[in-house]
């Protein structure tokens, strides 16, 4: 039987001097283990510390244990930057810091205030400029952001509903992770980005530890019957997307 290659593109990590994010597990090693366990053999990732935290203590530490998760994984676990928008200076460094690492991805990033307040789209101009992918919760302004910076692919975290979609795809540097409750979970989101955005765009992702990861690999297996199209979704367009950018391979 033929392994599937699986590389979720949206997870977050524990870390044991956090009590945000969901607890199921309270550190990462157990969470880690869950996640291979489910045959995923790679993962994008923030530490809940770091996507969560409000200070600018939470910023620095959530993302120094991201990478030292990262190099401890060998290769399993690919660390996202995180930002915050009230905390510019620090952000710009960590920006600098990933990218001298070769890590090219920023977030998932939650709107600490929305993502065109000049205070987030100060940094985002400096991920453009460096060439920088860029995962943003989804709302209104993920538009705005892609619009403002064409030449910056802009991923989309969780499938909005179909109008949304409709309005995502039609900026073409915009890409969209399949998490969320009406991503895995509804019956007819996934579909709803299959009918608009279709699979040369679409990342799987799963919110894990928030989600359990077997059922959006559920839902995916029906949305997208052809197992050429599974493989863009599972692995394909995410090494894609990261070669564009010139970011350190995944895999
Ligand atoms: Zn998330």
């Amino acid at each position: 039987m033929q392994t599937k290659m699986i590389i979720d593109s949206h997870t977050h990590i524990p870390t044991a001097d956090y009590t945000g994010g969901n607890q199921f597990f309270q550190d990462a090693a157990p969470a880690v283990a869950y996640l291979r366990a489910t045959g995923t053999q790679a993962a994008l990732f923030t530490t809940w510390r770091g996507v969560l935290g409000t200070t600018e203590d939470d910023l620095n530490t959530g993302n120094e244990a991201a990478l030292a998760l990262a190099r401890e994984s060998a290769g399993f676990l690919y660390p996202g930057c995180v930002i915050h928008p009230f905390f510019p200076e620090t952000s710009l460094k960590w920006l600098a810091r990933f990218r001298d690492l070769g890590w090219q991805w920023v977030g998932e990033l939650l709107p600490a205030c929305p993502f065109a307040d000049a205070r987030f789209m100060r940094l985002f101009e400096s991920c453009a400029k460096h060439g920088q992918v860029v995962q943003l919760h989804n709302t209104a302004d993920v538009k705005v952001v892609a619009a403002q910076f064409p030449e910056m692919p802009v991923v989309c975290a969780h499938i909005p509903e179909e109008a949304e979609c409709r309005q995502l795809a039609a900026l073409p540097n915009v890409w969209m992770d399949v998490s969320g409750n009406n991503g895995g979970l509804k019956l007819g989101g996934m579909e709803s980005a299959r009918d608009t955005l279709g699979p040369d765009r679409l990342l799987y992702g799963t919110d894990f530890t928030g989600y359990e990861p077997r059922a959006f690999m559920a839902r995916l297996t029906m949305a997208f019957p052809a197992p050429a199209d599974q493989e863009k979704i599972y692995h394909r367009n995410i090494v894609r997307l990261l070669a564009q950018v010139r970011s350190k391979p995944i895999i």
